[in-house]
């Protein structure tokens, strides 16, 4: 099972929504200086023998140009999206759409599900956990829920499959497992390989502090912070168990030193 990271870019914005409380005024230092920072957005292809598997698809090439909503992109902004589009990013490993047989959407926010609409009206299987496909629907149609849902992401006529089970097996190797809290039905993966095994925490940690230091996310990232605080002590008992490499959603600089590997 070899594994392909794709560059889809950097997220440019303030460091703490990733960590929380990094800059926080004081009596002392009632004007501190808050930090602007990157954010790697990437997909991953696994080349497993019975399928070529699409890991989400990143942000909508369009998103700098008006199709993420303007207070959206003001915090969060992607400026190299329609530079690092799902296309671009394939060709980079030697892969076209056409050879993926198979995505799975860790979750629908827009820096995740952007690149859906090239699998609308295609038998390709899309799997998506119920619990984040409900949400996602309600986000965008009612004031409720999250506001990263862009209906013209995932409303398209897509074969989807929607897992219900805490722990699914997709293929021998491939274990997708509900790891709710930053979204409600967010899917993180356990990949079972010869020499390496690998753990997919995706958005349960943007940042390697958010898993190894235990500093949480900021609170307008987490749906539920009970539930993301108990999702991270989950894959930490599957790493252990597994003895696996931890990839997180995120980290700028995890995603320079896997990229020569993977
Ligand atoms: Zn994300």
């Amino acid at each position: 099972m070899d594994l392909h990271l794709l560059d889809r870019g950097r997220i440019h914005a303030d460091l703490n929504f990733a960590l929380d409380g990094t800059a926080v005024a004081a009596h002392s230092d009632p004007n501190p200086d808050l930090e602007y920072a990157e954010f790697a957005v990437w997909n991953l292809v696994v080349d497993h023998p019975e399928a070529t598997i699409l890991w989400d698809t990143g942000s909508h090439p369009d998103a700098a140009d008006g199709y993420w909503p303007a207070p959206l992109y003001e915090a969060f902004a992607h400026p190299d999206a329609a530079e690092r589009d799902l296309e671009t990013a394939l060709g980079e490993v030697g892969l076209a759409v056409d050879d993926i047989d198979c995505v799975v959407q860790s979750h629908l926010h827009l820096d995740h599900a952007g690149g859906l609409h090239h699998f609308a009206g295609t038998d390709v299987p899309v799997y998506v956990h119920r619990r984040e496909l409900e949400h996602a629907y309600l986000s965008a149609n009612t004031t409720a829920g999250g506001t990263a849902y862009l209906e013209s992401d995932f409303d398209h006529d897509l074969n989807w499959q929607v897992v219900d089970q805490h722990r699914h097996h997709l293929l021998d190797g491939i274990e997708l497992l509900h790891v709710p809290g930053h979204t409600p039905g967010l899917l993180g993966a356990l990949l079972e390989r010869d020499g390496e095994n690998v753990l997919v925490a995706g958005d349960a940690a943007f940042l390697e502090a958010n898993y190894e230091e235990g500093h949480s996310m900021g609170a307008s990232l987490l749906y539920d912070s009970r539930a993301a605080a108990d999702s991270i002590e989950f894959l930490r008992d599957v790493e252990r168990r597994h003895d696996a490499r931890v990839l997180y959603g995120h980290d700028p600089d995890q995603f320079e030193r896997l990229r020569g590997e993977f």
